[in-house]
């Protein structure tokens, strides 16, 4: 395992596009000498989203939350060939992959296509802009740990030009109005982290932006975690009051400028208006939108012409009206939530249902086999045998190939919302328990550790959160 092995001509190839929570937990459990294994993805390493929040503001460190792809397919069984790049086409008749090495150093131009005998769409999803102006070119996102740099790096910078000699009291109030948009669990963790950062430390290390440091989260609908029960929505926007985050709901972002956004939100008359919110810092978290190439892929095929939101799959996760590929994961639309839990159970069916296509195609060559030998057998004893054989293989064949449908079991929904509360509605046997506050918290830092990839990942997040001073040590023994 770990060598770069040449292909084994007698096995199928197998081309898994991504090294995120779906193509990484079929990887974890996938068969690997079974197929000619290829992964492609322009990231080498598996990142921890749930706790990417948390590193925007350093009590999480970004190597703690990250797995080098490479450390870990070289435990694999057999060896695993990995590409760092992008796919940029997907021609499912041809089955060939288009890819396009995005770094700074560019491997052989040989290297841009990839042929496949079975293919795994788990490519993730872009950030939405909805097209709205300004986004990209003034918000920061949240979804690599890039942007996680990017935010720590913009706050702070924040925090010291509004401290800079001879500023206007408007540009001080400006620089440290931080503004989140989209009141999903992406914005209402992060908002929470960034209010803690400042309680914790900004405010002790910087006093003198005390009475102007501000978040603002903005979401359109009339309320924000709209995934969650009604009494922890209720209660995630009082602790946010307590907090002194400022919610706007009802509010939708039209606009974006260098220095303010422009929302509209209706008035107690009716009558709507266009708000300008001046910002030091927008963290733009409005969900998620598709990737070029899934959109390229869909564009492609019929039975994919009325969806929207990514690839439509059957209950077996296969692409509809495509042969032999599979998607899994933000990208694929099996009716559930976009969610790291659903991503990695996809993953997981799909390494069941390759490692038992595998064991299927290995009893049909023994079944084929045996065939001939009893055509061609001398007597009827010998005949016979081979009889009981066949019927005994064929009876393996059956129950191999009875894989169900792929099910999702939801294990129920975990959020951070700031000063060591969180909030969960967990699955409890056949009911529902919601429940919001410390303790949750302390079950919201169990559960994510128990999730992290590797024992490494999980010991660095237990050093990083007894390094934080005001989150430390007392909670970690709980976890
Ligand atoms: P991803 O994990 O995004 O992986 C996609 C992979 O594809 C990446 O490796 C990427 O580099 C690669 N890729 C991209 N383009 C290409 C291309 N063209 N060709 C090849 N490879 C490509 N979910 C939860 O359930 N619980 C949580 O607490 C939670 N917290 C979150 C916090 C944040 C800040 C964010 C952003 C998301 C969070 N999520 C959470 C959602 C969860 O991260 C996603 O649902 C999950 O990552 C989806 O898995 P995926 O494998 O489809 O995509
Ligand atoms: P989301 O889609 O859950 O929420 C985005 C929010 O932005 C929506 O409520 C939407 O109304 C709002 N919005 C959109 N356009 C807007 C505009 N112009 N102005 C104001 N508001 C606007 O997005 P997310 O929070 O990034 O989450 C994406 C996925 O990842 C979800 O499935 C979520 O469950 C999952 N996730 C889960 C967790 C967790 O479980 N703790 C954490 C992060 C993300």
């Amino acid at each position: 395992p770990g060598e770069q092995a040449e292909p084994d001509p007698t096995k199928k190839t197998l081309v898994v596009l991504g090294t995120g929570w779906g193509s990484v937990s079929l990887l974890k459990k996938l068969d690997t000498e079974n197929y000619n294994v290829v992964v492609i993805s322009p990231r080498n390493y598996f990142l921890f989203t749930p706790l990417l929040p948390s590193c925007t503001t350093g009590t999480i460190e970004h190597r703690s939350i990250m797995e080098p792809i490479r450390n870990f397919l070289r435990h694999k069984k057999a060896a695993v060939k990995y590409y760092e790049a992008e796919a940029t086409k997907i021609d499912y008749e041809k089955r060939i992959v288009y890819i396009n090495d995005e770094s700074e150093i560019k491997g052989a131009t040989t290297t841009n296509e990839v042929k496949f005998d079975m293919l795994v769409v788990g490519v993730g999803a872009e950030n939405a802009t909805f097209g709205i102006p300004g986004v990209r070119e003034h918000g920061c996102f949240l979804k690599e740990v890039s942007d996680a740099q990017r935010i720590r790096k913009r706050i702070m910078d924040c925090c010291e030009t509004a401290t800079f000699k001879d500023q206007s009291p408007e540009e001080i109030k400006r620089l440290l109005h931080m503004v989140v948009v989209g009141g999903g669990p992406t914005g209402v963790e992060f908002a929470g982290e960034l209010q803690d950062f400042f309680e914790n430390d900004l405010r002790k290390w910087i006093p003198e932006i005390a009475n102007n440091f501000h978040v603002t989260l903005v979401e359109a609908l009339p309320q924000v975690l709209p995934m969650f029960s009604k009494n922890l929505i209720d209660y995630t926007e009082q602790t946010f009051k307590e907090e002194t985050i400022e919610i706007r709901t009802k509010t939708m972002v039209k606009n974006v400028t260098e220095k303010y956004i422009e929302a509209e939100y209706t008035d107690a008359a009716g009558v709507k208006q266009l708000d300008k919110i001046p910002y030091g810092l927008l963290v733009w978290a409005t969900g998620n939108a598709l990737r070029p190439v899934v959109k390229d892929l869909m564009s492609q095929i019929p039975a994919q012409k009325d969806s929207r939101r990514g690839l439509v799959v059957n209950e077996h996760l296969v692409v509809k009206g495509a042969e032999n590929v599979w998607a899994i994961g933000d990208c694929a639309i099996a009716n559930y939530a976009p969610t790291a839990q659903v991503a990695s159970q996809e993953g997981a069916f799909l390494a069941r249902l390759f490692n038992q296509m595998a064991k299927t195609d290995e009893i049909q060559e023994e079944l084929s086999l045996l065939s001939e030998k009893q055509a061609v057998a001398a007597n009827k004893e010998l005949r016979d045998g081979i009889f009981g054989d066949i019927k005994e293989l064929q009876k393996r064949l059956r129950r191999v190939k009875q894989m169900g449908p792929f099910e999702y079991s939801h294990q129920g929904s975990l959020a951070y919302i700031g000063s060591e509360k969180a909030v969960a509605d967990i699955s409890w046997f056949t009911g529902n328990l919601a429940s919001g506050g410390q303790l949750t918290y302390l079950f919201w830092r169990s559960a994510y550790l128990s999730m992290c990839f590797s024992t490494r990942n999980r010991v660095l997040v237990i050093m990083d959160w007894m390094k934080s001073p005001d989150k430390g040590f007392p909670l970690v023994i709980f976890s």
